[in-house]
């Protein structure tokens, strides 16, 4: 499936609309590996100047290298786009550009220094939500996608040496994602030159994305994920039913999903109705129930508003936090999830074990001759 890259104009999308977000996440070493060398993190700024120049920020990286090497690289990739992102106040695009190369470079430096970490390396794959703007910035095979009216479309073009095989019609999708060499990278975080691949979408109300590590794409095709995604409502529910699939599938490689849900900050629709009734959170049932009220009973209409201006500035999952929302999670048992948290959430420590076996190839792939398409 090709990768989209409708953008709007340069100069942003005509109507800023501010969509209400919620996130889920969780990361799961899988059924074969030891160790989980997925990381995942993400910062919801509350404050409005930080949300009106950076909106917020989720990422999931997917690490390698021996020993623990790739636990670093990945921990390393969040921590420092993270970081380096708020900091900088370039235009949004320069700085989540700039925040990935400067995490490629950090984790180059550490292996530098660091024996045991020689080789390592990470993808990662952000996404900036701001307003009703979708930036995706992704090096290596970590994807997203986006579910709008039922229908899944894949937003990444993997940085894999079987995608470039596909992009010069060498083999088609079907074959690439069978193909023994489909987990070989052409680029990743710590490798001596990255180029960050940026696009830009317009989100929707009711969009769905998901931010995603390869033990899941390997797992399920897409139309799979597109069935689970779709049967969903609720972010973080829907990231373990993906996680508890691939594990069902054969849980070969860590597996991190990130949901992203996206609705009108205005007037609720049918489907919020819906989704309350599966039990969304008891906020947004209210004002769901609230929107069939009768318009006579204006009492009820006034506390509606004032109901609404709560969930207005309500950040997603996290009751009403009153500084911003940064989330890292590294896995130090074989399962997180995502913990909403009102203040920044310190990295659990990794304890390193003796043994590892390696992600996969921790080495960039050089092009290779085709072997017979
Ligand atoms: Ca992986």
């Amino acid at each position: 499936m090709p990768a989209d890259h409708s953008v709007a104009g340069d100069r942003g999308f005509a109507t800023l609309q501010t969509l209400q977000t919620r996130v889920g996440a969780q990361t799961d070493a899988g059924r074969v590996r030891r160790h989980n060398e997925d990381a995942f993190g993400f910062r919801e700024p509350t404050d409005a100047a930080e949300a009106d120049a950076r909106g917020s920020l989720y990422i999931v990286a997917d690490g390698m290298g021996g020993h623990v090497a790739g636990e670093v690289a990945s921990r390393l990739a969040v921590e420092t786009i993270l970081g380096a992102y708020r900091r900088d106040d370039s235009s949004l695009e320069q700085a989540l550009r700039a925040a990935i190369e400067a995490a490629s470079l950090r984790i180059r430096l550490q292996a530098e220094a660091t024996p045991e970490q020689v080789g390592m390396g990470t993808t990662c794959v952000c996404a900036v939500v701001r307003g009703n703007e979708l930036y995706l910035a992704h090096v290596g095979d970590s994807r997203a996608y986006l579910l709008r009216d039922g229908q899944l479309r894949r937003l990444t073009r993997d940085h894999t040496w079987v995608q470039e095989q596909v992009a010069q019609q060498l083999l088609d999708d079907e074959a690439a994602a069978r193909h023994p060499m489909r987990n070989v990278l052409t680029q990743a975080l710590g490798g001596p030159s990255v180029e960050v691949e940026l696009t830009r979408h317009e989100l929707q109300p009711d969009d769905l994305l998901l931010l995603c590590t390869d033990g899941l794409t390997d797992a399920l095709d897409d139309a799979r994920i597109g069935e689970i995604l779709t049967g969903q409502r609720e972010p973080q529910g829907t990231c373990a039913e993906l996680v508890q699939q691939a594990n069902e599938a054969g849980g070969r490689d860590n597996i991190t999903t990130l949901v992203i849900s996206m609705r009108a900050s205005s007037a609720p629709s049918e489907g919020d109705l819906q989704s309350g009734d599966r039990g969304v959170d008891p906020a947004n049932r209210r004002r769901g129930h609230l929107s069939v009220v009768p318009i006579a009973a204006m009492g009820l209409v006034l506390f509606g508003l004032l109901v609404g201006l709560v969930w207005e500035v309500r950040p997603s999952l996290a009751p009403a936090p009153s500084t911003p929302v940064e989330t890292i999670q590294v896995p130090s048992e074989n399962t997180a999830t995502a913990t909403p948290s009102p203040t920044t959430t310190p990295l659990p420590t990794t304890t390193p074990l003796p043994t590892a076996t390696p992600g996969r190839t921790p080495t960039v792939a050089a092009p290779i001759p085709t072997p017979g398409a």
